[in-house]
């Protein structure tokens, strides 16, 4: 039976369906090879203790990498203080808000959305994309009919705040999208869990103020996103357009692999995004990456990008350093 019509019948009716992204997998405390159980670490971008909690204690528990990073992440998705991601985000320049989102596994899945309407979860209907669907990527109307199909709730995502803002910037700006260092922010989290597995998601409300039907990188997986179980994983935040142009987490992986440490190859990433801009750029790219090793690497154009870890109960937030 189709779970809408399932609610239906039960008579829990979509008012009581819960919003909160769906936990799939069974927790394994065991490795099919018999290798020894690791110390399982959640790192995201930016200063975002609560998720990476949660996806620490998801990982904890025995949790799989990418089922822990979307537990973390559906924090910040619900967070209504976050203007960047989710549930009170800034809409485009339209007024309204759309999201982006994408997650990839230790063995190479992938799923994304991009430009989804009404749906705060985007990062866990990512996931419904990889698993439910024979696609990558679901877009626009498309994913937002899919989510609804799945169960997801349509909500209202524009904040009483974020439409004030938003309306006050309509006023200044006549309507050309900004591409500044402020107006940036996206939640990238990569988990390695206690097999030792990486998985990563990315997810955003994108640039504020975009213009309609933009996307930028956080759901373009090698580009916002992309995670390889033999060397190591990255995540971007910033000017999706630049990130784009140089595919910069797949360029961070693929560095690693021939043989430079994660701190390396994000400083690389950054210094290729700069060499198409001669004069100092205003506006801000920024990278984390892991390797299996657990080697951690963050660099970033302008300073102010921190990361935040989660790894055996404790959580610390890290200054990045920067170019300039
Ligand atoms: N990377 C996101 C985008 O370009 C924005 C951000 O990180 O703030 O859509």
């Amino acid at each position: 039976m189709k779970r809408r019509s399932f609610l239906d019948k039960s008579g829990l009716g979509l008012s009581t369906l819960l919003v909160a992204p769906k936990v799939w997998a069974e927790p394994k405390t065991t490795n099919s090879k018999n290798k020894p159980l690791v110390t399982p670490y959640a790192i995201a971008t930016w200063n975002v203790p609560e998720a990476v909690n949660l996806a620490g204690t998801a990982l904890e528990k025995g949790r799989n990498a990418l089922d822990a990073a979307i537990e973390g992440v559906s924090f910040e998705e619900s967070n209504l203080k976050n203007t960047t991601v989710g549930k009170g985000g800034a809409p485009d320049r339209e007024g309204t808000v759309t999201l982006d989102a994408c997650v990839m596994d230790h063995l190479g899945n992938c799923g994304a959305v991009m430009a989804v309407e009404q749906i705060t979860h985007v990062a866990s209907l990512a996931k419904e994309v990889m698993l439910k669907t024979p696609h990558v990527i679901l877009a626009g109307e498309g994913a937002r009919q899919f989510a609804l199909s799945e169960g997801y709730l349509p909500e209202n995502l524009l904040t009483p705040e974020s439409k004030k803002a938003w309306e006050a910037w309509i006023e200044k700006s006549n309507y050309s999208p900004q591409i500044n260092v402020e107006n940036h922010d996206t939640i990238g989290m990569l988990c390695s869990d206690q097999l030792g597995n990486l998985s990563g998601v990315c997810t955003t409300s994108g640039l504020a103020y975009k213009m309609k039907g933009r996307v930028g990188d956080s759901p373009v997986i090698g580009s916002g996103l992309f995670v390889d179980n033999e060397v190591g994983a990255a995540v971007a935040t910033g000017l999706g357009e630049e990130v784009i142009k140089t595919v910069g987490s797949f360029l961070i992986v693929e560095l690693m692999r021939q043989g430079k440490t994660p701190q390396a190859s994000c400083e690389e990433a950054i210094n290729r995004i700069l060499a198409k801009h001669p004069n100092k750029p205003d506006f801000q790219v920024c990278f984390i990456a892991v390797d299996t090793k657990g080697q951690i690497g963050a660099y970033s154009i302008h300073s102010g990008f921190t990361y935040t870890i989660n790894k055996e109960n404790k959580t610390t937030t890290q200054a990045v350093e920067s170019v300039f």
